[in-house]
């Protein structure tokens, strides 16, 4: 039996019953969070826990209890037995169930608060091989700094990349590469390490950030500058990042083989860093 938290409780996933008049169900009103589980810690709660309260902030939805996110998290992996596995968190919280109106309601209707947790097998074999990714128009609103449920041009696109065996589809808005349906890119030009900056056009990824500060530790050049489409002939490296893929290579980029087609020196030294925190933190 899954065990989900709802509104203040723990209980069956089953038991979960969420109203049909939910803000999240009719005008997807909400945000949402993932955070990773490494067997014994939480990857980076304090930024996934900062960006929570800022999607929140922007929405203007007040979820009192939101410094509870980090117990919560930690009473869900116990709950779910998930101690000793890999595991992961989603969190959604939406503006809660009144009747339809385009008007927010009253202060005093509730948030919809559902988190659940799940164990979950790394892909290894992407993060040593590379992935193959589409490129495509960035069609979704101005706002991608905020992690809202409203995903439709997400998955939308991301379903045309998986329906011809691509593992991702990344974005173009005027020409500037973005970032992906649910990763943020990097990329290395001219031995620099190129990653779109932080903007209303792309989600701030606690694992891009982590990266930047890991790159910086290496002592790699850092351009936090989009990189134009018309550019892709001068890439030698690139890879997506986020909480599941962690820094996962990437060897073809809308068709076009990027470097020597295999994962590149930076990428590995960056996820060789990134992998070795991770285990030093278990064993500490
Ligand atoms: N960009 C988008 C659109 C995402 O959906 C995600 C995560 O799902 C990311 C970037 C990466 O964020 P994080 O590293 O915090 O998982």
């Amino acid at each position: 039996m899954q065990i989900a938290y709802f509104n203040g409780k723990f209980l069956s996933k089953e038991d979960v019953k969420i109203s049909p008049d939910d803000r999240g169900f009719l005008f997807a009103d909400g945000v949402y969070e993932v955070v990773r589980w490494y067997e014994g810690f939480f990857f980076d709660m304090d930024s996934h826990l900062s960006r929570l309260k800022r999607s929140l902030r922007e929405l203007r939805i007040n979820w009192a209890e939101v410094d509870m996110f980090p117990a919560l998290s930690h009473e869900l992996i116990k709950q779910n037995n998930l101690e000793n596995q890999p595991a992961m968190i989603y969190l959604q919280v939406s503006r809660g169930a009144a009747k339809r109106s385009h008007n927010f309601p009253s202060s005093e209707v509730p948030p919809t608060v559902y988190a659940n947790a799940w164990g979950f097998v790394p892909d290894i074999q992407s993060k040593e091989s590379g992935i193959k990714v589409m490129l495509k128009e960035d069609i979704r609103w101005n706002r991608c700094d905020i992690k809202s449920v409203a995903l439709l041009a997400n998955t939308l696109s991301f379903q045309e990349a998986y329906q011809v065996g691509l593992q991702e589809c990344i974005f173009v808005r005027n020409g500037l590469i973005t970032e992906g349906s649910h990763s943020n890119i990097f990329f290395v030009i001219d031995g620099m390490l190129c990653t779109h900056p932080e903007s209303n056009h792309i989600l701030s990824g606690v694992t891009r950030k982590n990266i930047l500060r890991i790159a910086d530790e290496l002592g790699i050049k850092i351009r936090e500058e989009a990189v134009q489409e018309s550019r892709i002939r001068f890439i030698k490296e690139a890879f997506i990042s986020n909480t599941s893929a962690e820094v996962t290579p990437v060897t073809v980029l809308g068709g076009n083989t990027i470097g020597d087609g295999v994962p590149g020196h930076v990428t590995k030294l960056i996820q060789e860093k990134f992998d070795s925190e991770v285990k030093n933190k278990h064993e500490n």
